[in-house]
């Protein structure tokens, strides 16, 4: 994940679009006669800027759950990276088609979610895609697959033949030169591990955003909620609309953030696991729900199945909210979010 396709050019994108979504959240500060201190942190972590806020009783509790958070953060990246050689995720694709591989129960839990992801998107959502993401390497050289070649990736592309063994603990995939990559759910994994152990910790509330992947939990001092602001899918810097969340996370999959145009194609990160090609029905979704893995899973998912489909099952999800941008650029609103959003 974060995979090979990571480079120069997509941190500086992601860092944007970090900034974009969380800069409100980390407007904070502490109130006069408050007894609560906020801390606000950057670093560099899963390939992308992190940016974690905590509130606690005093400063040195938030200092402390603020690496709290970074520190499990760069323990899931240690596990589920597969640009990391000996990390679980890369023993378990380079054991395809010959063994299963032991895991830890993190690695089980995201590797789960994904399959769950999947089922509930009607397979839009794939964690075998990593072949076929290799095959484009949108970001590092701007390669356009022959569609012979994606034809022989297709059969690896099998969510049946990823094998998760909640008894064993252990992953198994089926075939040889299978892959898995979770970097179309891992982040929103991240920012639910990292709230917990910051709560650990003792913080109060706070934000951690993983670029596009942000989960909030308590209230700011003085009740304040978190604004978010979802970035204009084809308006760069410009905020489409605020959302104030409250013990929730957000995560955006969009068309935008690694990309290149082509005799005015446009190819990008998200590909639609049927046809392996770059998926053409929406141009980002937004996906609120309680969970980060939940949100992140979602937002790649419905991008892929697009606002008809992708609306029904949010509306028939309790707990979850969307913002589609269709592929022509009309904003379809979830019904439970039509209330809360605000106009920049
Ligand atoms: P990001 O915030 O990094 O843009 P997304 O949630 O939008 O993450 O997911 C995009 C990433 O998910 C891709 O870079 C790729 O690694 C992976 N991916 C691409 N298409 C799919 C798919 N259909 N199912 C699952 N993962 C995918
Ligand atoms: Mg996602």
């Amino acid at each position: 994940m974060y995979s090979n396709l990571f480079n120069q050019f997509f941190r500086i994108q992601t860092s944007l679009l970090t900034l974009l979504c969380c800069v409100f959240a980390g407007c904070v500060g502490v109130s006069p006669g408050q007894e609560s201190a906020v801390v606000t942190r950057v670093q560099m972590q899963m390939g992308t800027l992190v940016k974690i806020t905590a509130v606690a009783r005093n400063e040195s509790i938030a200092q402390a759950a603020a690496t709290a958070g970074f520190a499990e953060i760069h323990r899931l990246e240690e596990l589920l990276s597969t640009w990391i050689p000996a990390s679980e995720l890369s023993r378990v694709n380079t054991s395809a088609g010959v063994r299963p591989v032991a895991v830890s129960q993190k690695t089980m839990t995201v590797v789960q979610g994904a399959i769950q992801a999947g089922v509930m998107t009607d397979g839009g959502f794939n964690i075998a895609i990593g072949p076929a993401v290799d095959a484009w390497r949108v970001t590092e050289d701007h390669r356009i697959p022959t569609e012979s070649e994606l034809a022989v990736l297709r059969p690896l592309v099998d969510l049946q033949a990823v094998h998760a063994d909640a008894r064993e603990q252990t992953i198994f995939l089926e075939k040889p030169g299978m892959r898995i990559d979770v970097g179309g759910i891992g982040k929103g994994y991240a920012a639910d591990q990292a709230v917990m152990a910051m709560k650990k910790a003792g913080a109060s509330a706070g934000v951690v955003a993983l670029s596009g992947d942000i989960k909030t939990f308590g209230q700011l001092p003085g009740g304040k909620k978190f604004p978010v602001g979802i970035q204009h899918p084809r308006k760069e810097g410009e905020v489409l609309v605020f959302i104030d969340l409250y013990d929730e996370a957000i995560s955006t999959a969009g068309d935008y953030e690694r990309f290149f145009v082509r005799d005015g194609v446009r190819y990008h990160h998200i590909l639609d696991p049927r046809t392996l090609q770059p998926a053409r029905r929406c141009q980002s979704v937004t996906v609120i729900a309680r969970e980060g893995m939940v949100a992140d899973g979602l937002d790649t998912g419905i991008f892929v199945m697009g606002v008809e489909l992708g609306m029904r099952l949010v509306e028939a999800l309790p707990d979850v909210e969307a913002v589609i941008v269709d592929h022509e650029g009309v904003v379809h609103v979830s019904s439970g979010l039509r209330d809360r959003i605000r106009k920049p």
